[in-house]
């Protein structure tokens, strides 16, 4: 069975962890735009370098470009058979129109945390190149290695305090309409993003199966 989900989250309220436990126990391909941008510019492409330089702003890449890259994830096999978590998309009010015009939307999810435990959050994680996720002070990080793949940990271009302040300012002012346009179709459930992961995740997946009827 096909499932479509939407997850919105401040960035820092536990967004991707949340999405990959949620992608899995649904069997949906776990569709990050962020993730996608990030191995754009990790491939040293002329989109991709343009694509970095917008983000460590912690601005927001052009309606046009994201809904290009939805529209073709969207034909691949896997999304037709099994549906998608969207994760990072849509980030704007003309995104989310776009996204319900073109597809039935099952749940969008809010996964709801303070504005200081999210900065918190941002300013103290660390990644490695593949994308596994630490907390500064970690003892599985002290030596600066991955301890799944050894590969340097660092902090994201865009987890500095300028470039999180800016991308909790885009947010506020580009995000939250698209999530008010959700609610007002009638598929925004909100639930509360404290707590261990493996807590969040049991909410979620309650107030998902309720929705959808299971
Ligand atoms: P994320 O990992 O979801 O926080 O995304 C990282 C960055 O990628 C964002 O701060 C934006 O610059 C860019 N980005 C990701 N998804 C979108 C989107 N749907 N629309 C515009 N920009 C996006």
């Amino acid at each position: 069975m096909a499932v479509r989900l939407v997850v919105f989250g401040r960035q820092g309220a536990g967004k991707g962890t949340q999405c990959k436990l949620l992608a899995a126990h649904y069997g949906a391909p776990h569709i990050s735009t962020g993730d996608m941008l990030r191995e754009a510019a990790a491939s040293g492409s002329d989109f991709g370098r343009q694509a970095k330089e917008i983000m460590d702003r912690g601005e927001l890449m052009p309606d046009e470009i994201m809904l290009g890259i939805i529209k073709e994830r969207f034909g691949a096999a896997d999304v037709v058979e099994h549906g998608f978590l969207l994760d990072g998309f849509p980030r704007t009010l003309a995104q989310a129109e776009a996204l319900l015009n073109q597809t039935t939307i099952d749940v969008a999810i809010n996964i709801e945390v303070p504005e200081q435990v999210v900065i918190d959050r941002i300013s103290s994680r660390r990644v490695c190149a593949n994308g596994h996720t630490y907390a500064a002070g970690d003892d599985a990080i002290a030596g600066g290695t991955c301890p799944e793949d050894g590969t340097e940990v660092v902090q994201r271009a865009d987890d500095t305090p300028d470039a999180v302040a800016a991308r909790l300012a885009t947010y506020a002012a580009q995000t939250l309409p698209a999530v008010h346009h959700l609610d007002e179709a009638g598929l925004l459930v909100t639930v509360d993003g404290l707590g261990t992961p493996e807590d969040v995740s049991a909410r979620l997946v309650a107030a998902i199966d309720e929705r959808l009827g299971h």
